[in-house]
């Protein structure tokens, strides 16, 4: 199913700026939206911020696009849907993994408590320092970010 087919099926309207945001979202590895926006403009011209936010959210609502959001960095993006994967992010560069489900299928935990709650989801994020970083090869953290990393 090609693209248009896909926002078609979700019930979207066909938009060059969509095309351009999905395609980037997959192409790229969990990007924020900032970097979304530099991709989509690089394909199809001038598209505001603010339509890119808005194509996002119409992604995201109709669960073409998965948003994750880790302590600390901008939402990031993906078109890995439909299933419970996990993330790896590294507390340098920020660079997220994906990784399968611990268990299998969501939730993968289970609290010790329910407190009669129906539990969906466990949201798995595991903080640590990628290769390159450990090695001293990775991007230096960005200097205008936020300092308060959560250290776990
Ligand atoms: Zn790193
Ligand atoms: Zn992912």
């Amino acid at each position: 199913m090609d693209d248009a087919a896909t926002l078609r099926g979700a019930g979207l309207r066909v938009t060059a700026a969509r095309l351009a945001i999905l395609d980037a979202v997959r192409t790229g590895n969990h990007l924020d939206a900032e970097h979304i926006a530099h991709a989509v403009r690089g394909r199809v011209g001038h598209v505001s911020t603010q339509a890119v936010y808005d194509g996002l959210h119409a992604l995201t609502d109709t669960g073409l696009v998965r948003r994750i959001e880790p302590a600390g960095s901008p939402a990031r993006y993906e078109t890995r849907v439909g299933d419970n994967h996990h993330h790896l992010v590294c507390r340098l560069c920020k660079g997220v993994t994906d990784i399968d489900c611990v268990a299998g299928a969501a939730p993968c935990l289970e609290p010790s408590q329910s407190h009669g709650y129906l539990i969906d989801e466990a949201e798995v994020v595991f903080w640590g320092v990628c290769p390159d970083c450990r090695s001293g090869t990775g991007e230096a953290p960005n200097a205008s970010e936020p300092s308060a990393v959560p250290r776990g």
